[in-house]
């Protein structure tokens, strides 16, 4: 693995950051529960991450449940290297706005304090970093000729964005899929561009799963909640295909985004590995080969 620089900014050395651009990505049509931004963040000092790594960003205050100041939330960088100008002084984030109820005190729908923070900022604003984080989510370096099965559920598309583009900029020979789930197709994340991507290059297969408007058509081979359309629906349905790929034995399997993902992924990759007549669970053998990537939050 070439050499991958981690925690160069750390909470007592944070490098300041200023905002660039902050555009939501998702029809206007919805609440602020679908309000997810992409945000632009250029800085004059070196921050050298690649794709598959976070930034660490502290929002400014006191948590009320420390009384000190906030520590880190962790953001996966949405960029390539060279950040969305190929100027390589800015990276890109994709940040959703959280809400949760408060239990102790029954207030509800209270804005958790890093995303809203992040997603209320204006170009101008000036905001600190830490980083680059993580060293498990990146691509391998022999990733050219392998096949790739990427699996996303809503902000979890974010470090795809940049290895789907750093993948086919190194003339990536392999073949590589993208299972996006998302609850609307008006708040699909970056279609546009998976879209280009999809259609300039015939190795990449882009598959959404929309869940509140489509509707599982395989629930009793695949149950999910209230038949919706997840996931692990889509990969069923490309079975065969997958089929080949995951005997192929370089085949990698990337999972990001909602924690839980992988219980509804893991049953359908052991479904699979038994059509394929394998001696042991697909997702067991991912695991021990080191072919299985997890990154949920
Ligand atoms: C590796 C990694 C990558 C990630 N990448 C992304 C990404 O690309 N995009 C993205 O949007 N998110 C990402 N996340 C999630 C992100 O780090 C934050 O967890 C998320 O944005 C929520 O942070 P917050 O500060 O808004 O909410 P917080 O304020 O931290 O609230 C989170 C939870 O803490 C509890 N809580 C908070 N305050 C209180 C209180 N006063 N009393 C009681 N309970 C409380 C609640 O249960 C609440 O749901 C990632 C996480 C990880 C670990």
């Amino acid at each position: 693995m070439s050499e991958i620089v981690v925690n160069l900014y750390k909470q007592a050395n944070p490098i300041t950051g200023t905002v660039v651009e902050n555009k939501r990505l998702t029809s206007e049509r919805h609440g602020l529960d679908q309000d997810v931004r992409h945000i632009v963040i250029r800085y004059k000092d070196a921050y050298p991450y690649i794709p598959g790594q976070s930034a660490g960003i502290i929002p400014p205050g006191i948590d009320p449940r420390t009384n000190k100041p906030y520590i880190l939330r962790l953001y996966s960088i949405a960029s390539t290297r060279s950040g969305d100008d190929g100027k390589g002084d800015s990276v890109s984030l994709c940040v959703v706005r959280h809400f949760f109820d408060n239990p102790k005190t029954g207030e509800k729908h209270v804005p958790g304090a890093a995303s809203n923070y992040l997603c209320d900022l204006k170009p101008g604003d000036q905001v600190k970093m830490m980083g680059p984080a993580g060293k498990h989510f990146v691509l391998p370096d022999d990733f050219k000729a392998r096949d790739i099965i990427f699996a996303a559920t809503g902000t979890g598309i974010a470090p795809y964005r940049g290895m789907l583009k750093e993948m086919f900029d190194a003339s990536f020979s392999g073949r590589v899929w993208l299972y996006f789930g998302i609850p609307y197709k008006d708040a699909i994340l970056y279609d546009d561009e998976f879209k280009a991507l999809a259609n300039q290059h015939k190795n990449l297969f882009y598959v959404t799963a929309v869940s509140r408007e489509d509707m599982n058509p395989i629930p009793d081979v695949v149950p999910t909640r209230s038949n919706k359309m997840y996931v692990q629906v889509r990969m069923y349905q490309d079975k065969e295909i997958l089929k080949d790929a995951f005997t192929k034995r370089n085949a990698l399997l990337y999972l990001c985004g909602l924690k839980g993902m992988e219980e509804g992924i893991f049953p359908v990759l052991d479904m699979i590995g038994k059509e394929m007549k394998l001696e042991k669970p697909l997702s067991q053998v991912l695991k021990e080969e080191k072919r299985l990537l997890v990154e949920v939050y």
